[in-house]
């Protein structure tokens, strides 16, 4: 690296999601996460009551309010998650070679050695002979003999201990279970009530499944953006749809890693990493990222390279579920975090880009944006400053890798939170200084000058439309010299 660079301070580029949970409730917890460094809180639906994601919503906005840092919240819908019922006991021990039934009509507490319920009553309808059943994120492994009626007859391949409660998931894919529950649907009407930024849909299979979830949106009066969780096999077959429909993408890889197998997984998020970015689309990277630090202090070093390998991939955001939700010390987590994103930012992967190269560009915010990252990537720029609206032009921007922060001014808090989860992309409220900005420089470089990103003398990069407040508008470049 330059020595003149080390007078510079350089910004973590990648964002952090984290999952509020029991151990972020507590205290001041919440306020060291997000000092920590965290930009987007994720609400899990699949845990807890509409009370608890309220309060927490409630409490993100106070502290940030607070703290001066706007997070973007993320509603994370439980979906269509196939579950066996109850055990007498709590639990059962299954052992290799033994048979044991799921049956859709057994009753729901009264599972045991030899039979469970089952929370989906067409799943009988879905599997057939020599199908493999993947038990509790794939610990457990059934192959099914036979479906006689409601009942499943399989053979344990692979044993253990199951619980009450542990999703089903068939190798392959293939269950035919729509994206919205009954549940989903409530779900929905709350994340709207509670201010949700994004609502991130579980198990889309299609771009109609996105469709729908945005058509409830709009229908209880919301404005969330949609996340397509990709998490089932047949969603990669219609991934470019499914991306248009969404506005943004997230790699579960804990599901998706049981239905195409563990091995297919890298390969499956580098290339919806890399399709996400072509197609325009800022995309999260999930589970298990920092998982020994539910307890431990420190990552385990193939968690440090997982972190950093995703940050090349190309990433916006890296996500932490348990980590933060149920661990033991969610701040220390983020830190963590934080720290190998920057540190895997400094690698040349990161910095040079050959997005949409031979492309042509939909639009004029679109020529905008890639002319001024072409720029800077290939001059001493030392940040970029966009005026938006929508937040379009950032988004468009952060496509294209760099190390140049890009400062996001906007007097639209919801663009503002949107914009939380861009990589290289840093959202500010203008609203009181919108109209001088668009009239003198000064303002966007002091912005610059405050977040030690440029000195005097340095040259910047600003763009803006000429009809200051209207959305998309953006259609100037110009290159200023910091006074
Ligand atoms: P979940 O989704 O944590 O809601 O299951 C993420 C994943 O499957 O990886
Ligand atoms: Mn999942």
């Amino acid at each position: 690296m330059p020595s003149a660079m080390s007078d510079y301070i350089s910004l973590r580029r990648t964002k952090i999601v984290a999952t509020l949970g029991p151990a972020t409730d507590a205290d001041d917890e919440l306020e060291k996460l997000l000092r920590a460094g965290v930009d987007a809180c994720r609400l899990n639906f699949s845990h807890g009551k509409a009370d608890d994601h309220i309060a927490r919503a409630k409490k993100i906005r106070q502290v940030s309010a607070n703290l001066n840092k706007e997070v973007a919240i993320i509603a994370d819908l439980q979906g269509p998650k196939i579950r066996v019922s109850r055990f007498k006991e709590g639990a059962i021990y299954l052992k290799e070679g033994e048979t044991f039934i799921l049956d859709v009509q057994h009753p729901k507490d009264a599972g045991d050695e030899t039979i469970v319920g089952v929370d989906y009553p067409n799943l009988h309808e879905d599997v057939k002979a020599k199908d493999y059943l993947l038990l509790d994120d794939g610990r457990l492994v059934l192959e099914v003999i036979e479906v006689k009626g409601a009942q499943i007859f399989t053979n344990v391949i692979v044993g253990g201990k199951l619980s009450n409660n542990k999703g089903i998931n068939r190798q392959g894919g293939g269950l035919t279970a729509p994206a919205l529950t009954d549940k989903d649907k409530e779900d929905l009407k709350t994340a709207v009530a509670l201010g949700a930024d994004y609502v991130a849909i579980s198990f889309p299979r299609s771009a109609q499944d996105m469709q729908e979830a945005k058509a409830l949106i709009q229908a209880a009066g919301g404005k969330c953006g949609v996340i397509a969780k990709i998490e089932r096999a047949e969603a990669l077959d219609v991934i470019d749809e499914i991306i248009y429909a969404s506005d943004a993408l997230m790699v579960a890889r804990g599901d998706l890693g049981v239905e195409i197998g563990d091995s297919e997984l890298p390969q499956a998020q580098k290339y919806l990493i890399q399709r996400c970015r072509t197609l325009n689309k800022p995309v999260i990277t999930a589970t298990q990222m920092m998982e020994s630090m539910i307890d431990s202090s420190i990552p385990t070093r193939a968690e440090v390279f997982d972190v950093a390998n995703a940050v090349l991939d190309g990433t916006d955001a890296v996500m932490l579920s348990a980590e933060t939700a149920s661990g033991k010390h969610p701040a220390k987590v983020v830190e963590a975090m934080a720290r190998v994103c920057v540190g895997a930012e400094k690698h040349r992967g990161s910095l040079t880009s050959g997005h949409r190269v031979e492309c042509r560009f939909e639009g004029v915010e679109e020529v905008i944006a890639m002319s001024a990252m072409y720029a800077a990537n290939r001059f001493s720029i030392r940040g970029i400053i966009a005026l938006t609206e929508s937040g379009i032009t950032p988004l468009l921007m952060s496509r294209i890798r760099s190390g140049i922060p890009i400062f996001a001014l906007t007097r639209n808090i919801a663009t503002e939170r949107k914009m939380a989860i861009y990589r290289g992309v840093y959202p500010m409220n203008c609203a009181k200084e919108f109209d001088q900005i668009a009239k003198d420089d000064t303002f966007a470089c002091e912005v610059l000058k405050s977040h030690h990103v440029a000195k005097k003398a340095d040259y910047v990069l600003i763009t803006h439309g000429d009809l200051a407040g209207q959305a998309g508008g953006t259609n100037t470049l110009r290159i200023v010299q910091v006074k």
